[in-house]
């Protein structure tokens, strides 16, 4: 069923819904590594920008704000692009430069690569980078030096580390809300996770991406009421690739193509139907809010 968007919502500023888009090439995910390396993606065509416009008049057209986090590769790339997002009123963070997953860096390469890819999307938003998303969540127990190495670069908020048990990401006993994310060294920032439900004593990833995917959309909506009736903000992630059913095959594990093909014709609708039902907004516009109403801390490795 659909119903016009909340507007009790739009008048008190209402639940903190937050929506949340990694701006990046359908071959730059994991997933494509094996079959794809960073040295050819100069030689595929892009498609995400076709994709963004697209996203761009939908949120326009339902009133809904969003956080972008950009893949350094891409500012190089579609500066144009980048400076239309702010203008719309999105909000523009960090993605890393080249997609690459932390372990895979030394902290003084993170730190180089975090701070380089802040510096360019500043410059081409004209406003402050507030917020990181790592590459495939891919902060972990095993990374948490990055959280030190962020807090400490000046970061007010991380969206990195899922709080759920799987085979390349997460941290199971994370907390599912909105924290202070505590890294080895002290570094202290502002953790906003994934949406997910708590089904049978464990946590279950709903909030987007192939889970998004995978859900009938009563789900998302059931964790989405179930965030708002506790008070906590609720986060939901999408990738534009995962709004591109036309997107060129790739070659690709059974397993990885599973995963990365799965309801891609379904997930524009489910979007969709999302912003016709509730309103979300961009990290940005509600951080100072999110962050006067944390009572948990969380202390990640070390
Ligand atoms: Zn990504």
């Amino acid at each position: 069923m659909t119903q016009p968007p909340d507007n009790a919502s739009r008048q008190s500023a209402g639940p903190v819904r937050l929506l949340s888009f990694d701006l990046e090439e359908y071959f730059q995910v994991e997933a494509a590594a094996g079959a794809v390396g960073a040295g050819q993606w100069d030689s595929f065509a892009q498609r995400s920008p076709a994709v963004v416009e697209r996203i761009l008049e939908l949120l326009a057209s339902r009133g809904s704000t969003a956080t972008f986090f950009v893949l350094g590769w891409i500012a190089q790339r579609q500066g144009d692009l980048i400076r239309r997002i702010a203008r719309a009123g999105h909000e523009i963070a960090s993605h890393g430069m080249a997609h690459a997953m932390i372990h895979r860096m030394t902290p003084e390469q993170f730190r180089d690569d975090a701070g380089e890819s802040r510096r360019r999307l500043e410059d081409l938003s004209g406003s402050a980078v507030l917020g990181y998303r790592a590459p495939t969540f891919s902060i972990t127990r095993a990374t948490a030096w990055a959280l030190d190495v962020l807090a400490e670069a000046g970061f007010a908020y991380d969206s990195s580390i899922f709080p759920i048990r799987h085979d390349r990401y997460g941290v199971p006993d994370a907390p599912r809300f909105a924290h202070w994310a505590v890294g080895p060294a002290g570094g202290r920032l502002v953790e906003i996770p994934p949406l997910t439900l708590r089904i049978l004593g464990a946590n279950a990833p709903v909030g987007g991406g192939g889970y998004m995917r995978l859900l009938p959309l009563a789900v998302v909506k059931a964790a989405l009421n179930s965030a708002a009736r506790a008070g906590r903000p609720a986060m939901i992630y999408l990738h534009p690739w995962e709004l591109d059913p036309h997107q060129p095959p790739l070659a690709m594990s059974r397993l990885n193509r599973f995963r990365h093909r799965l309801g891609l014709s379904r997930m524009e609708r489910k979007l969709q139907a999302l912003l016709e039902r509730y309103r979300f907004t961009s990290v940005a516009a509600r951080l100072e809010e999110i962050r006067s109403n944390i009572t948990e801390r969380f202390v990640y490795g070390g």
